[in-house]
């Protein structure tokens, strides 16, 4: 390669660094985006005709082409901890005393930022290169997500010596990768047009987009980052908070510019209380602020407990509440034809971070407690995660004309009676015809847990049941390619795969079948014991309520419910044309007995050579054991794989038996040292 062209791809590069910076940390864009896109191109094509000429660092490396394959698993070189919460004035007062307490007279001063709620994660930059890039994990262990972090813009790649400030040799930053409201709408929408399940905040939809194995996706979900503080930095020396704030700024990480420095508690609580109102303008989520003791020295005085530091806490804000009129109440029908009302209201811009127009009120007699009648302005929080709730009525604001709602009489999609069984909530619609709930079934059927059918969510089923394509879940086997390629935003590849995706999902296992037919009280687990227990859909469908009753876990109620389904005659139809497309309806025990490991309870930490972790767990439910999630003391067996996490360390102090894989093939199948030696 000439020099020359050495040269003009270093001034392209750093060029672009330039205007990156101007844009995604100063907000002062100096270029058009076009002009911004014309400088990437030609770069990329002197690359390109030069290959040796790439290096890791170039702006054409953010999205570097190829998926990875999983993420590996790397150790932080400081823990990373987690934060207390207080939730009033008095909570974060009591932290303050505890603060002056342990500094024994000294004097001290806090800085207060904004919490973002995001995913946090950990950035390491060798002599000013970005290296690694991982998750908080379990606050030691994390996943490496590299690739992914390189598309966010804002992180610099290498980080350019600004007016005589040196950056240290190792370092590492910490900060939190958030959503803006609108990309998050942006891909919600997406998602509902494709039929697949929307992200419920902002937050769900950065840490979901940071663990997509194809950075060239997550390059498109507009995630974006804010540093806030560091790990270690080797040969670097910062006193205070707020110095590093400023320091982070002048080395060109995006640093949220809403901190201050606040002499004593009293005015940190207004800090506080301003944002909590100001929040709303932001355009991202935050759910509270940080409060940090300013002074290093201070907080290394302070330490640490085990789990979260004594100088920093975090303030949190309540769920948002807002006021709305109510509408009106729709009725929804779901998968067993229970009517849910849902209050329908004036469009509320962003009540945490999404626009809503529904939310829910759980039942009918809710609806009574309550006294919510149509017209009514209500009070609506956003809990968590979920839906939004009414949680009152405005009764103070009633006009008179408000109307009250009756509990209905009819099924709103297919107008046939609704009763409410005894003892029962709910109502329900009787008719098995209904298409809505038609629509529901087939949704479960094809969800992940039960015939994991990709391709058939919301949107397609809907499509299938109102062109009359699909009347009952038999039918999905029996739909033809050409059939496929009359809906809507479906191509050839696409109805290829989905008829891929169809054909595989009939050598499913039998427990997914029996919880996909939809049998009300029949989950997940009570379909896993239906399977061991019997075999087949044959037998199951064959067995007295004496019998059933019989199984361990499956009581009167359970047992009823089996008994209807199959005694069904439009169950009976639909099982005789599943068989005969071609659908498993048997399956052998593996390895014989079944009950070998009764009683016994594992959990899976680290890395497995031999099994996929579904696998061994599947593989210990099948010879009746359990598989949990977490140590506790009444776990019998930790199987530790490869770099094997906390719980790894939690068994030890528990005093769990704790094997490896090799002793685990042992036990599952003695005959059989291992599935590889
Ligand atoms: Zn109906």
């Amino acid at each position: 390669m000439k020099n020359e062209v050495r040269e003009q791809i270093e001034r392209l590069r750093e060029e672009i660094r330039r205007h990156d910076r101007l844009y995604y940390i100063e907000n002062s864009p100096k270029i058009t985006d076009r002009e911004y896109d014309a400088f990437l191109k030609k770069l990329e094509k002197l690359e390109k005709d030069n290959p040796g000429s790439i290096t890791p660092d170039s702006p054409t490396q953010r999205v570097a082409g190829a998926p990875v394959g999983g993420f590996a698993v790397v150790e932080h070189k400081a823990r990373m901890l987690s934060m207390d919460n207080t939730y009033n004035h008095d909570e974060l007062r009591e932290f303050d005393a505890r603060v002056k307490k342990n500094l024994g007279g000294e004097k001290y001063e806090y800085v207060v930022e904004l919490k973002i709620d995001g995913v946090s994660v950990a950035l390491t930059y060798e002599n000013g290169n970005f290296v690694r890039g991982a998750t908080r994990g379990d606050g030691l262990k994390g996943d490496d997500i590299t690739v992914n972090l390189k598309t966010i813009r804002s992180i610099p790649l290498v980080l350019e010596p600004q007016k005589g400030i040196e950056f240290p040799k190792f370092m590492e930053v910490r900060g939190e990768v958030y959503m803006r409201h609108k990309s998050f709408e942006k891909i919600n929408k997406d998602k509902e047009k494709a039929g697949e399940e929307l992200f419920a905040n902002p937050r769900n939809a950065a840490a979901g987009s940071l663990k997509l194995l194809d950075p060239r996706t997550v390059a498109k979900r507009g995630l974006d980052i804010f540093i806030h503080s560091f790990g270690y930095a080797e040969g670097a020396h910062f006193d205070s908070q707020y110095e590093l704030l400023e320091r982070l700024k002048a080395l060109g990480f995006r640093v949220n510019t809403n901190y201050k420095k606040c002499g004593d508690i009293g005015e940190a609580l207004k800090f506080c209380d301003t944002w909590e109102k100001k929040r709303e303008e932001l355009e991202y989520d935050i759910d509270g602020m940080v409060v940090k003791v300013d002074s290093f020295a201070q907080q290394r005085k302070l330490g640490e407990t085990s789990k979260s530091p004594r100088w920093m806490i975090a303030y949190k804000y309540p769920a948002e509440r807002v006021e709305t009129k109510l509408l009106d109440i729709k009725v929804q029908v779901g998968r067993t034809g229970v009517l849910t009302p849902v209050a329908v209201f004036e469009l509320v811009p962003e009540l945490a971070g999404t626009t809503v127009s529904s939310a829910s009120l759980h039942n009918w007699d809710e609806i009574k407690r309550k006294d919510v009648r149509i017209g009514d302005m209500v009070i609506i929080e956003k809990a968590g995660e979920i839906i939004p709730q009414v949680v009152e009525v405005v009764k103070s604001k009633r006009t008179g004309k408000e109307k009250k709602f009756g509990i209905p009489k009819i099924c709103p999609i297919c107008k046939k009676p609704a009763k409410r069984e005894e003892g029962e909530v709910a109502f329900r619609c009787e008719n098995v015809f209904c298409p809505a709930q038609l629509k529901e079934n087939l949704i479960h059927f094809a969800s992940r847990s039960a015939m994991d059918i990709e391709g058939l969510g919301e949107a397609m089923v809907d499509q299938l049941v109102d062109k009359k394509l699909v009347k009952d879940y038999a039918d999905i086997y029996y739909l033809k390619f050409d059939q496929l390629l009359t809906l809507d935003r479906m191509g050839d590849r696409s109805a290829q795969n989905l008829m891929v995706a169809i054909e595989n999902s009939k050598s499913n296992r039998l427990n997914r079948l029996i919880f996909a037919l939809g049998i009300r009280h029949v989950g997940e687990h009570i379909a896993d014991v239906l399977a061991k227990r019997f075999h087949s859909i044959d037998k199951l469908s064959q067995q007295a309520l004496d019998d059933l009753t019989g199984v361990q876990e499956v009581g009167p109620v359970v047992a009823e419910s089996i008994r209807d389904f199959f005694s069904n005659p439009v169950s009976k139809k639909v099982l005789e044309r599943l068989a005969k497309a071609g659908v498993k309806m048997e399956e052998e025990t593996p390895f014989g007995a079944s009950s070998k490991l009764a009683g016994k309870s594992f959990v899976f930490t680290g890395e497995l050579n031999g099994f996929s972790r579904t696998d061994a767990e599947q593989l210990v439910r099948d010879l009746g054991g359990t598989a949990s999630s977490s140590v506790g003391k009444k776990t019998d067996f930790v199987v530790a794989g490869e770099n094997p996490g906390s719980k790894y360390e939690k068994a030890k102090k528990l005093g769990v038996k704790i094997i490896d894989e090799k002793e685990f093939g042992i036990i599952v199948n003695p005959n059989q040292p291992g599935r590889r030696g």
